[in-house]
């Protein structure tokens, strides 16, 4: 398994991981198979979007504020159930295909490190299997 480490900036920010994975199956040689990513964080998710238009991630963070917003009923001590929610709401985890060597992803795809509790330091596990 492979960890990359990215460096949040912002409370709530997308970051496009592409290049970065697209780099380690580079490294990795493999040529067909599958590139499996993971975010082993609470407050920190993972979706694959449209990478052209920055328009579309802020959109996306808007509504997921509207469907989780800073002030609410929450029970969690810690004071960051809205990012929990919107964590859970984008998932963890999504897999992609590899062949000859690149990310099969369409046109307008990036693959997005979604942050909701930030800045922190946050990690991607990768494993790449052919
Ligand atoms: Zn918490």
């Amino acid at each position: 398994m492979e960890k990359l480490t990215v460096k949040t900036s912002k409370k709530e920010e997308f970051i496009d991981i592409t290049s970065l994975l697209q780099t380690l199956i580079k490294k990795s040689g493999i040529k067909n198979g599958i590139c499996h990513v993971y975010i082993p964080h609470t407050t920190c998710g993972l979706t694959i979007n449209e990478h052209a238009d920055p328009s579309v991630k802020a959109d996306i963070i808007s509504k997921l504020g509207e469907m989780a917003p800073e002030s609410g009923n929450y029970r969690h001590m810690e004071g960051n159930s809205p990012a929990h929610i919107k964590a859970s709401i984008t998932g963890s985890n999504t897999s992609i295909f590899v062949e000859n060597g690149v990310l099969c992803l369409g046109t307008w795809q990036g693959i997005f490190l979604c942050e909701f509790d930030g800045p922190r330091t946050r990690e991607v596990w990768v494993k790449i299997l052919c």
